[in-house]
């Protein structure tokens, strides 16, 4: 088995065991106390080494870890940043509904969903639950039904003619997802069946009560791969917990000669403005505890640079006019560096000619996506971080199809490049000339 099968099979047991943002945090930790990251808790004080590698998280669902550099942050920080979250359906927290004869659960929308191929899937629920203890207190579990619970029907085609040329999807009326049988009668309650099988999973959980949940839909279809020769990778998600497993990795092989850090934030499909999110305050608060006075983080950050990870639009061939035509990113052919004058990426000339670099030192393709001038650009973590922090930012991703479908599409080859490409810039000692 190659390096790169070897990679692309833990990546799709990472997707497989991160059905939500808080699994994906979950599976993270797991792997870098394996690889002897200490946890470090927000509320404590922190006393940090040289050598020594880290991580902290905020609200279970964004984690930053880092190496600590024997330098004395002298060479300033190497950064990557992806984000955990997807967009997906979520139970909202009134969610029974009881009609002709169905039971139905009441579903939200989180972020850009693709919303047609979530109908006739075999869906399950995953996501965090809150309790009140057998003693009375407030604790949190992770859960996952791991089994197919929930179908959001299709309508028949003889039912509506239009629906190859002209059908909508209202989110309100035909996104309820069908979960039994019943009528108004029925006693059943969500937080009844999150109890039952809270209780039937973790027995020995002191569980007096279920307060409040953040439960999220997925497809029970693992991730896997396909094509021909296995050219491609299938499954949910892969926006975005791809680049954050590419980044783990990296960080996972890291020396401790410079320091190394991953930032995985949630929120960024809701446009990253929480607590948790890029927005929000948490890779500024660990910099400025990590690097102390005001004067050092500066001089720190001015000697850092950050890699934005999130996938690109490939070229669909059925569609390829929606891509400039010098500019339509080919899968299999290596990460894309992603450029926008309007700043909707965070690319400059300088942040491309070190990626370009690293992609020349490690053999690996690399390819530039800008979108056509006629069309909006989308944007990711790059542009809000370099904005928080002051710091040079690249936007980069590996190119993908059905971006934010329930099953997207990417190359079997571009993970591993890309996690090569970054690999060897959490080694780089100096990053720019005279810096
Ligand atoms: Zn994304």
């Amino acid at each position: 088995m190659t390096p790169k099968h070897r990679f692309n099979r833990q990546l799709l047991s990472f997707l497989h065991s991160s059905p939500t943002p808080f699994h994906a945090v979950s599976q993270m930790s797991l792997r870098l106390e394996a690889a002897g990251f200490d946890f470090l808790e927000e509320s404590k004080h922190w006393d940090l080494q040289p050598g020594r590698k880290y991580y902290t998280t905020r609200n279970g669902s964004s984690i930053i870890a880092f190496v600590v550099g024997e330098d004395g942050f002298g060479n300033g920080l190497r950064m990557m940043g992806a984000h955990t979250d997807s967009p997906c359906l979520k139970v909202k927290p009134n969610p029974e509904m009881a009609l002709h004869g169905t039971l139905q659960l009441g579903l939200e929308v989180y972020g850009g969903v693709l919303l047609n191929p979530w109908f006739d899937r075999d869906l399950s629920m995953a996501g965090r639950v809150f309790y009140e203890t057998k003693q009375g207190e407030i604790a949190s579990v992770l859960l996952d039904f791991a089994r197919p619970l929930l179908v959001i029907p299709s309508l028949a085609i003889h039912l509506d003619k239009e629906a190859n040329c002209n059908r909508t999807v209202n989110k309100q009326l035909h996104l309820p997802a069908l979960a039994g049988v019943g009528d108004e009668n029925s006693d059943f309650t969500f937080r009844d069946l999150l109890q039952r099988e809270i209780a039937e999973q973790m027995p020995e959980l002191p569980l007096r009560q279920v307060l409040d949940y953040e439960m999220s839909l997925y497809d029970t279809q693992p991730a896997g791969l396909a094509g021909l020769d296995q050219e491609f990778i299938v499954g949910a998600r892969l926006d975005n917990l791809l680049s954050c497993y590419i980044g783990l990795q990296a960080l996972l092989e890291a020396d401790t000669r410079t320091t190394a850090l991953l930032v995985c934030n949630d929120h960024e499909e809701v446009g990253s403005g929480s607590m948790a999110g890029a927005q929000g305050p948490m890779l500024q608060s660990v910099l400025r505890r990590m690097l102390g006075d005001a004067d050092k983080v500066v001089r720190a950050i001015d000697q850092s640079m950050l890699i934005s990870a999130d996938n690109a639009h490939g070229i669909h061939p059925n569609y390829a006019d929606m891509h400039d035509s010098n500019h339509g990113p080919l899968l299999n052919r290596g990460p894309v560096i992603k450029v926008n004058a309007n700043q909707r990426y965070a690319t400059s000339s300088e942040t491309a000619a070190v990626f370009r670099r690293l992609c020349q030192l490690e053999k690996v393709p690399v390819q530039s996506f800008v979108v056509r001038s006629d069309m909006g650009c989308g944007s990711t973590i790059g542009p809000i971080t370099a904005a928080g922090i002051g710091v040079r930012t690249i936007d980069v991703g590996v190119p993908q199809l059905a971006m934010h479908s329930i099953r997207e599409l990417a190359g079997a080859e571009d993970p591993h490049y890309l996690f090569r490409v970054v690999r060897r810039f959490f080694q780089l000692e100096q990053l720019f000339a005279g810096a």
